[in-house]
């Protein structure tokens, strides 16, 4: 005998609800098998009903909120973008006790807190795997796999648009404003870029990674940002000379400060990165994610972070998850968010910085500038002359040290006679010294 449907809404049939409706729709009988009772899709909301969208036209809907209310819908899939109007929607569906997934990362990165709470209050499903690097599995390992271990670290590239845009600036040696054109043209970069270079599209992914890793809530405001649009030709050859390449990371890390308290930091920037570094080696669009955890040590998730197939794979192993929790009774894991962990402001963090200046061609210009350095207890690794006469320029990479303090150093280094201007500071990532 086969069971009662489970009712489920999509909203939004764009790039990822379009493949979302396909497989489910393809795959039909695997997933009543996997699932115990067959899906049955209600209503899809879009903005335009009129015209083929290539589903059934009946199932087509522009009123989403009539949809999420219907009796009949049991689960709600949220894959609409945007923040108010799916806020509204999926507050709505959790109140009314039905389970959401959501591929809504800059809505959970301003409302998890709203939404768990709502979750929580009716005992409904929240779930979101597919809101960070697309298809791979990130938040249900950090959630559910790595429970009982204790995450130290979470870093990765979780943005294909602005690691598509360094690669080929690394690999063909052309300027940024070149690359962005051709990543626009290929479909790697939306026509309004400025989400994903600006890095407020990792900003929101770090996050939830952070939420999730540290027992915290962390909103998209708490993350430290700076994005790649500053990033020259000049840069990415300065860092083959240092055999590193340049990255957008996110980064996710618990810290404890001078004075033993520990805090949280996360944080988005394009920083150098070792090439023996296992992130140096994630090109194009593709995503990864490192994990740092006390028991289980080093861990390394990668693949493809976008594109309409592989966040529906995600999306998909949701709705599955959530399906099987109505079939079975039960639920997903709550919000953790116990631990309260404060954010560290970006100035107490350690880090390394590499700085390239153009400088005066004359001596004493290497002491002068060391001992900006020096008077903020910024030790210098390495230094590098190149060039002479008005191409003459100088390299320097530091040890660790509050980011206050080489930023401090920095803005002095430009009141200096010698140093004619600063062209560039970059973080390095990925070593300890
Ligand atoms: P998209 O291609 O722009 O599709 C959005 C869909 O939502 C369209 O079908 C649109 O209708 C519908 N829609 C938007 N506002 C609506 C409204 N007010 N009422 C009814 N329908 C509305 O977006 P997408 O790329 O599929 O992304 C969807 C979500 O997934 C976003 O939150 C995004 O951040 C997330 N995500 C996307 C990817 C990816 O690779 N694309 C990866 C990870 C996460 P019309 O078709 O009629 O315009």
């Amino acid at each position: 005998m086969t069971s009662k449907p489970i009712g489920v809404a999509v909203l939004g049939l764009g790039n990822v609800g379009s493949e979302v409706v396909r497989i489910l729709t393809e795959n039909a009988e695997d997933f009543e098998a996997r699932i115990g009772a067959p899906l049955a899709i209600r209503g899809i909301a879009v903005r335009r009903v009129d015209g083929d969208r290539g589903v059934p036209a009946e199932l087509l809907t522009d009123d989403p909120a009539e949809l999420v209310g219907r009796d009949d819908v049991d689960i709600v899939v949220e894959v609409l973008g945007g923040i108010d109007i799916p806020r509204k929607l999926v507050l709505s569906a959790l109140e009314k006790g039905k389970s959401v997934i959501t591929a809504n990362k800059a809505l959970l990165a301003e409302y998890t807190g709203e939404l768990a709470d709502a979750a929580e209050k009716s005992r409904a499903d929240l779930y979101f795997e597919a809101a960070v690097a697309g298809a791979i599995p990130v938040v249900r390992p950090l959630m559910q796999s790595l429970a009982g271990d204790r995450v130290n670290k979470v870093a990765g590239i979780v943005n294909g648009t602005t690691n598509f845009i360094l690669s080929a600036m690394d690999e063909t040696g052309a300027d940024y404003a070149e690359t962005l054109a051709e990543a626009g043209r290929l479909g790697y970069a939306e026509a309004d870029p400025t989400a994903d270079v600006e890095g407020y599209d990792a900003a929101s992914k770090a996050a939830i990674l952070a939420s999730i890793a540290f027992h915290t809530r962390v909103t998209a405001g708490d993350v430290y940002r700076e994005g790649i649009s500053k990033i020259t030709s000049d840069d990415l050859e300065t860092a083959k000379s240092l055999d590193c390449t340049i990255k957008l990371l996110a980064i996710c890390e618990r810290i404890v400060t001078p004075k033993g308290k520990e805090r949280i930091s996360a944080r988005v920037y394009p920083a150098l990165v070792p090439l023996n570094h296992p992130l140096a080696s994630v090109n194009g669009a593709f995503n990864a994610v490192v994990v740092e955890a006390e028991a289980a040590g080093r861990l390394m998730f990668y693949g493809q972070g976008a594109g309409g197939a592989p966040t529906a794979s995600a999306v998909l192993g949701d709705l599955v998850m959530a399906a099987r929790n109505k079939f079975y009774g039960g639920r997903g894991p709550l919000e953790s968010k116990y631990a309260k962990l404060k954010v560290a402001p970006m100035g107490d963090i350690l880090t390394r910085y590499y700085v390239s200046m153009q400088v005066a061609d004359k001596p004493g210009v290497l002491a002068t500038v060391a001992a900006e350095f020096s008077k903020r207890d910024v030790s210098i690794s390495t230094v590098r002359q190149q060039g002479s006469g008005d191409g003459a320029r100088l390299v320097v990479v530091t040890h660790l040290a509050a980011d206050s303090a080489l930023s401090d150093t920095v803005a002095s280094l430009e009141q200096l006679d010698v140093v004619v201007h600063v062209a560039s500071v970059l973080r390095l990532e990925g070593t300890t010294v």
